[in-house]
């Protein structure tokens, strides 16, 4: 029998977040002993590598909100690490439109929520807009974000796995963590006996808190989200495009993104999964997903706490390029299908579900035990937030 590896930290996942919890690790402890596992080959094999890549401001959360704070933070601290690190970020800034009457006092609360979390923007005029962003339409008035921006997801990962890797942090990929006993934890190809653990497994992420002891009362609804690259010249559009979205629910609703080389893309929709891999249609099915799928989905439509159906039945459709399509004409009219020529590789939101509460955990989840740290709900905004986020969670570990 091989003796395990000690460490004090071993951090599982590979993603973003795991990547950044490291990263902040090992400046506040620079002798620790810090080993990432992953189960994948190659980083970026998931939500980290597949998003859209938008830098957000911060607005659109509760004040009281990590999201709201890290966001803003994170914001800063991802632009500073982008260009220490050569890595392009575009400066496009964001428009918010309305396309009736009635969304107006869901925008107005928006730039409430942004002036409270100590974010730039501004509520502009149609003809304001026009002048941002020509090819847009709003309902009287818009909101302004200029803090927003775009980055390429696979770049930002690749440079973060760059930079933890020259602070001597031990990152394997193609290990999957198979069991936790105690504080030994088992990966396809190893022991290891950590003095701390960071689960940071993103789509897994309850799984692993199962396995590592956690008594808890989620489970991990999958949402997919696809979308169409524009075969518009680079240039066509050049501020970010969102509508305004509907606050019980936390997906921000089909948008038009300007890509870092300028080009257009829209999506990502918010179809359920049937399972956490499920990246093309029928591809990435796994019994065990499916059951939890059909135990739980429902229960997430009968839920008072969002409006479930309603968005069911706006986002299944939307796998039609047509509706997609339809949908980003709302914000920008004169889109047509002939304009989208190929999809994108799709994302799975790992969208952490309260099964005694039947609802969406619509903020980050960070459960602290003894000697195990669980990040459980990394949901949009983490990407931005990422290292924000990974300040948030080593102050808790210093504390527990
Ligand atoms: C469609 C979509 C669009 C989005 N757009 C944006 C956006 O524009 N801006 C933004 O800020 N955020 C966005 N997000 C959110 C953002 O992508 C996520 O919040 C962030 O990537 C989460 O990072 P993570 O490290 O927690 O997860 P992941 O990137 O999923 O990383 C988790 C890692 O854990 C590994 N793992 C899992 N199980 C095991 C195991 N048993 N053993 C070892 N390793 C394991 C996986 O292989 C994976 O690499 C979007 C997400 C999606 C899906």
């Amino acid at each position: 029998m091989t003796q395990a590896t000690t460490c004090e930290y071993l951090v599982i996942g590979a993603g973003i977040i795991g990547l950044a919890i490291a990263r902040e690790l090992s400046m506040a402890q620079p002798k620790a002993k810090i080993i990432v596992v992953d189960k994948e080959n190659r980083i970026g094999m998931h939500a980290s590598g597949r998003n859209s890549g938008v830098l957000h401001a911060g607005f659109y959360y509760a004040p009281d909100s990590l999201k709201a704070a890290l966001t803003r933070d994170g914001n800063t601290l991802l632009r500073d690490f982008l260009s220490e690190h050569k890595v392009s970020l575009r400066e496009c800034g964001k428009v918010v439109v309305a396309s009736n009457e009635s969304q107006l006092s869901a925008l107005d609360e928006l730039d409430r929520r942004g002036k409270a979390n100590g974010v730039e923007l501004y509520s502009i005029s149609e003809r304001e807009l026009h002048d941002l962003e020509p090819k847009a339409r709003t309902h009287d008035r818009a909101l302004w974000s200029p803090s927003t921006a775009v980055a390429d997801p696979t770049e930002v990962i690749a440079a973060l796995l760059a930079d933890v890797r020259t602070r001597g942090i031990d990152v394997r990929l193609g290990e999957p963590v198979t069991t936790i006993s105690r504080t030994t934890v088992t990966t396809s190809a190893a022991e290891y006996s950590p003095g701390h653990i960071v689960n940071c497994a993103g789509l897994y992420a309850d799984r692993i808190a199962t396995m590592a002891g956690l008594e808890h009362p989620y489970v991990m609804l999958p949402f997919k989200g696809l979308y169409w690259h524009s075969n518009l010249p680079a240039g066509f559009l050049t501020r970010h495009v969102y509508p305004v979205p509907d606050p019980r629910n936390p997906f921000l609703g089909v948008h038009a993104t300007v890509t870092v080389n300028g080009e257009m893309k829209i999506g990502p929709t918010a179809i359920p999964a049937l399972s956490r891999e499920n990246y093309d249609m029928f591809g990435g099915m796994s019994g065990r997903d499916l059951g939890e799928v059909a135990r739980y989905l429902p229960q997430f439509l009968s839920s008072p706490h969002h409006e479930a159906r309603k968005l069911i039945a706006s986002e299944v459709p939307k796998y039609l390029k047509h509706k997609l399509v339809e949908q980003a004409a709302h914000l920008i009219p004169g889109l047509t299908s002939s304009m989208f020529d190929h999809r994108l590789k799709p994302g799975i939101r790992a969208q952490l579900f309260d099964k005694s509460k039947k609802s969406l955990e619509m903020d980050f989840v960070v459960h602290n035990q003894e000697n195990c740290t669980h990040v459980l709900n990394a949901v949009s905004p983490a990407w931005t937030s990422s290292l924000a986020f990974a300040k948030h969670v080593v102050a808790g570990i210093s504390r527990s």
